[in-house]
């Protein structure tokens, strides 16, 4: 079955409303092939900037909190995102489990309540530098899908493997050892849903993607797209990651 490429920018805490609509002009203004899809998380406050008008683009958040509303200040929720034009949430970015302690059970929880609001969730899961050097990448990587889609239809979520060493240090995976890890994901998906979701999930590669590293991950076969930081703040720059999909 073809899935058909995605590549996602995150934007994380970069972007006001004004410079994100400057970059959404830009970017439409460029050669776009209609075989990919591509994604933009920009901050809160730039949603319903950037989703006021007709664009060929998909927005979405960086993150929201689990409860449908309640005493939470500072925090967003799935039906305000909605609301500000977004249909897809990034949920489990390692920034998050890391500098917020977000867990596995609370990534399930908020996958649950995005997938109830109709926001098509965007899980990042990866491992640490150290958990690969003591040979536990794989356990990682099962835990945090098991526990994340526990009771979830898998048919509904998108799926990023950002191995965390990775991740703005300006050291990708290697294409081999993308689509090894992405296979891998394939058979836990596998395992706990069903054949028909392994083979139907898009996984996204993350983790200091640039033009160059582009393509050749793009050629791997179980390599649906990319999930960008860095290298997405520039229209330019990401163009030429969108064009690795079709070179
Ligand atoms: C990310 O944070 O999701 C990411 C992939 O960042 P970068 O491309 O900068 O490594």
């Amino acid at each position: 079955m073809s899935r058909i490429p995605i590549i996602a920018a995150n934007w994380k805490m970069h972007k006001t409303g004004t410079e994100a609509k400057a970059f959404v002009e830009q970017l439409k203004g460029l050669d776009l092939s209609s075989q990919v899809r591509i994604w933009i998380a920009p901050s809160f406050t730039a949603l319903p900037v950037v989703t006021a008008k007709k664009t060929p683009f998909v927005f979405g958040a960086q993150n929201m909190h689990q409860a449908d509303e309640g005493p939470f200040t500072g925090e967003i929720s799935a039906r305000m995102l909605k609301d500000a034009g977004a249909d897809f949430v990034i949920l489990g970015h390692s920034e998050r489990r890391m500098l917020y302690q977000e867990t596995d059970d609370l990534i399930h929880l908020k996958l649950k309540k995005a997938v109830e609001a109709d926001l098509l969730p965007l899980l990042c899961i990866g491992e640490t530098e150290h958990e690969r050097a003591a040979g536990h990448t794989e356990r990682v990587l099962a835990a945090q899908l098991t526990v994340a889609l526990k009771d979830i239809n898998c048919a509904e979520v998108v799926i990023a493997y950002e191995p965390v060493w990775a991740i703005g240090t300006g050291k990708a995976a290697t294409p081999e050892m993308a689509e090894h890890m992405h296979l891998y994901c394939r058979s836990i998906l596998a395992d706990i849903g069903h054949e028909r979701w392994a083979e139907q999930t898009s996984i996204l590669y993350g983790g200091s993607v640039t033009a160059e590293a582009a393509r050749a991950l793009f050629q791997q076969p179980n390599v649906d797209g990319a999930l960008v930081g860095g290298a997405s703040l520039n229209a330019q720059t990401f163009y030429q990651i969108i064009q690795g999909v079709n070179p």
